[in-house]
């Protein structure tokens, strides 16, 4: 299994590329906030000199986020791999009901025909809220009756928001891992139905490890180097490891040894990094060691990680840090009041990256120039209300010293 995993290479980054590039004009038609990029789905991305000087100026380097809180469709990273899959399987079956052939535009994936075609399938995800979000919202709009199997601490804006875009919502009172285990079993029942599966997903990673083919371009046209004198770290928040996985193997392939990541995960769900010290990967959660799976990072509050994904991380990772809850809101809080950005929870825990990792980088790296990128994850689409709760509480963390 192993081998096989770690047979991926460029050429599937470059092939999930391109699946975006074919689906651009319809994402573009279907989402009038793509339009601008013509159907690609990209964030930006932010120097943030001023958080990191008041957070820990002493830590050299330039520090930088990518900022796929703004992502387009979904509002996280899961916009990345979420609506990969999704248009991957449906690509899939519209060519082999010979609907769809070499060289179409698809433009036509917004024809009454193919919502009438895919109104016979269906598609299962079990989500803590942001996979949910974007697998709902993508698959609605091609026509798809999707099922969101969602875990008791998802937030209630995702789960209103999912069903007036039309999605069914499933609600679970117990743990992530049972609300997939769940969706994954009545997905696959049905046999028109189609399991996204959070746990063990090639194609989510796939899409996900697209981001280093866009990020190599942006560094690009900021003028910042990548190589052996100017090392790249890059921080990641992490739940299944899917999304930090997908993009650290994306770097790797693009930078190579330059490229340095680290996984975050919050104190009470590291599995991960469970997964990855006992080397059992999904053999084992945080549950076995007596650890909760509590946290307000819903995005990280993952208690057993992805096979696939962790598998190939094993190989790739520089290290991954732990954080308290309380941290993240401080954190939040920080880059609000410094440079007027709001994230959900779980997408500032690549914040403290640059201060954690320190030790590192002076035995790895010396004093090469280096580059510091924090992964935002998330929360564009997180209402103001809760976002003002958020950063509330933030606040009173950071008053409280
Ligand atoms: C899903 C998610 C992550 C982590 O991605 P995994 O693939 O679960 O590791 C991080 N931040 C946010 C906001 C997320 O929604």
């Amino acid at each position: 299994m192993e081998k096989q995993n770690l047979s991926l290479t460029m050429e599937d980054i470059e092939e999930a590329e391109s699946l975006w590039k074919r689906f651009a004009p319809f994402l573009a038609n279907e989402f009038p906030e793509t339009s601008d990029t013509n159907g690609i789905i990209e964030s930006p991305l932010k120097e943030i000199s001023r958080f990191k000087g008041r957070l820990f100026p002493e830590v050299p380097g330039n520090f930088y986020l990518k900022c796929d809180h703004e992502l387009p469709i979904a509002g996280s990273i899961k916009a990345r791999g979420g609506i990969y899959e999704v248009l991957k399987h449906a690509e899939t079956i519209a060519k082999e009901a010979g609907m769809l052939h070499d060289n179409d535009n698809y433009a036509v994936f917004s024809e009454n025909r193919f919502k009438n075609f895919f109104g016979q399938y269906s598609i299962g995800v079990g989500s803590t809220g942001n996979l949910g979000l974007s697998i709902g919202m993508i698959s609605a709009k091609l026509g798809f009756n999707v099922y969101v199997y969602m875990s008791a601490d998802a937030k209630q804006w995702k789960k209103d928001l999912l069903r007036e875009k039309g999605a069914n919502v499933l609600e679970f009172s117990g743990d992530f891992s049972e609300a997939v285990a769940t969706g994954r079993e009545k997905t696959n029942a049905n046999p028109n139905g189609y399991f996204v599966d959070d746990e063990d997903s090639k194609y989510l990673f796939l899409g996900y490890s697209v981001a280093a083919l866009r990020l190599k371009k942006q560094l690009k046209e900021k003028h910042i180097t990548v190589d052996a004198d100017h090392p790249l770290f890059v921080y990641l928040p992490c739940g299944v490891g899917g999304s930090p996985g997908g993009i650290t193997f994306g770097l790797k392939k693009v930078f190579g040894d330059y490229a340095h990541c680290f996984f975050a995960e919050p104190v009470h769900s590291p599995s991960v990094l469970i997964g990855l010290v006992t080397g059992e990967m999904d053999e084992v959660s945080v549950q076995d060691f007596g650890i909760d799976n509590r946290t307000e990072a819903d995005g990280l509050a993952v208690g057993r990680p992805s096979r696939f994904a962790t598998t190939v991380s094993d190989q790739l990772i520089s290290g991954i840090y732990t954080m308290e809850d309380h941290t993240l809101y401080r954190l939040l809080a920080a880059l609000a009041d410094s440079e007027d950005i709001y994230l959900e929870p779980s997408a500032t825990a690549g914040l403290v990256g640059p201060q954690r990792v320190q030790p590192y980088i002076n035995q790895i790296t010396g004093d090469k120039d280096v580059t510091h990128i924090a992964w935002s994850t998330g929360g564009s689409l997180v209402p103001t209300k809760d976002m003002e709760m958020f950063y509330n509480k933030g606040k009173s963390l950071i008053r409280k010293g």
